[in-house]
């Protein structure tokens, strides 16, 4: 994976410590009244989908079981094919709304590993686009980001109906 340049990340830093505070963000997205304000797109029996305030690209979003467990193999096989079939709708929803040429997904199991939430599996989706990695240096604005974001989260709300469980 080429690497992006994404100086809002910065940020991250200072969260850490706020996380541990706040407890954990999914479960907290998982109860949260106000779905806007947490960036939910989905929330339903079978996972939870949220948008990561700390995006390496457009529309990066973290797919969790609602249990808390902190890896892959803590879920029963019934769990891991329904966050999986998530997965799966996440991406028919973010090449609906944004059109990627491509996708990065991955799950980061550890700090080693570089999970920033080490206690709550979540897998990460990252769409990607031709020439992205040089054209993020050039819009990335640390000011920007909270209302880019707000306007991603409703451009992929328009196509919420793509994650509802079949
Ligand atoms: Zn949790």
């Amino acid at each position: 994976m080429d690497i992006l340049w994404a100086p809002w990340r910065m940020k991250y830093v200072r969260y850490e410590a706020l996380k541990r505070e706040e407890g954990c963000f999914l479960c907290r997205a998982a109860r949260a009244e106000k779905l806007e304000e947490q960036l939910v797109l989905y929330r339903g029996r079978d996972g939870l989908v949220v948008m990561n305030k700390y995006p390496y690209n457009t529309g990066h979003l973290l797919v969790a079981p609602l249990r808390h467990v902190p890896s892959l193999e803590d879920l029963e096989e019934e769990e891991l094919c329904k966050l999986f079939s998530l997965v799966k709708r996440c991406l028919k929803l973010l090449r609906a709304a944004l059109n990627p040429d491509g996708f990065n997904i991955g799950v980061n199991l550890g700090r080693v590993a570089g999970a920033g939430l080490e206690d709550h599996v979540h897998v990460h989706i990252v769409p990607r686009w031709n020439g992205d990695t040089n054209f993020m240096p050039i819009i990335a604005d640390t000011k920007v980001i909270p209302e880019a974001l707000k306007d991603t989260y409703r451009a992929l709300m328009k196509h919420a109906d793509l994650l509802k469980e079949t």
